[in-house]
């Protein structure tokens, strides 16, 4: 089964909005498994410390590379196959491919970084991989994480309701995708595009994809620019 370890100071935020939906019937159905371990478990002293004031000053603390390092040790077997992932600004940003190779795979490691961040010998030490879900900083890695889990999980096979509703999305060409419409046929004055009632489908399909060529140039040059270079 696909599984995910997720390593947090927050435990009780998991599996959280995951819990609900699709990803949550497939998690109650043991289509995939989820962990949520609590750093704190290895936290120092009476007062369980998992954090310390950075080397060289400066604001804010820093998550201990000893604290977290016995954390992994305790719960992963040394040829646990998983990628080991920590969220981070610094990292490679997700992607729809990314989530695929992923989901693709046994399953996943996480670790979500709290305070100023993580000891740099504990990502090194651990080989742990820097993936960030966007240019903007977050309080914590836990919303990342679920975000990261959940662009995975619904590509598992059971978990979505039709599996073409996995291909036709955004980006898993590399356009964005075309405009949908649905009943009622007139609202508010605007209608649905007539090819789309022609019942003609290869007219629909060609359709649809310019619409999706335009878009995707319009909106997303950058996008546009890596296809003509494929
Ligand atoms: N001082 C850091 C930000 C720390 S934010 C910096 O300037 O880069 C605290 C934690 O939130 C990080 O350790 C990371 O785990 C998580 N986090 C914040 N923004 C994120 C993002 N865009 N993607 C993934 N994780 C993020």
């Amino acid at each position: 089964m696909w599984s995910a370890s997720v390593f947090t100071l927050y435990p009780d935020m998991f599996p959280g909005p995951l819990g609900q939906s699709m990803s949550g019937t497939a998690l109650g159905n043991g289509l995939w498994s989820l962990e949520a371990i609590d750093i704190r478990d290895h936290g120092l002293g009476r007062h369980r410390a998992v954090d310390d004031t950075p080397a060289g000053g400066g604001p804010g603390m820093v998550l201990r590379a000893d604290v977290l390092a016995n954390s992994l040790d305790a719960r992963l077997a040394a040829d646990d196959p998983r990628p080991r992932l920590l969220l981070s600004p610094r990292g490679e940003t997700l992607t729809q491919k990314l989530a695929r190779r992923w989901a693709d795979g046994p399953g996943i490691v996480l670790v979500c970084g709290r305070f100023e961040g993580v000891d740099e010998r504990v990502i090194e030490g651990r080989g742990l991989t820097e993936i960030s879900i966007g240019d903007y900083i977050l309080s914590g890695g836990e919303i990342a994480a679920l975000t990261l889990l959940d662009a995975c999980v619904r590509l598992l096979p059971g978990v979505m309701g039709k599996l073409e509703s996995g291909e036709d999305e955004s980006f898993e060409n590399g356009l964005l995708e075309y405009p949908h419409y649905t009943r009622p046929r007139e609202w508010e004055g605007r209608s649905i595009p007539d090819v789309l009632l022609s019942g003609d489908h290869a007219k629909i399909a060609k359709w649809r994809r310019a619409q999706a060529e335009d878009l995707t140039r319009a909106r997303r040059p950058d996008l546009w620019a890596a296809r003509e270079t494929e």
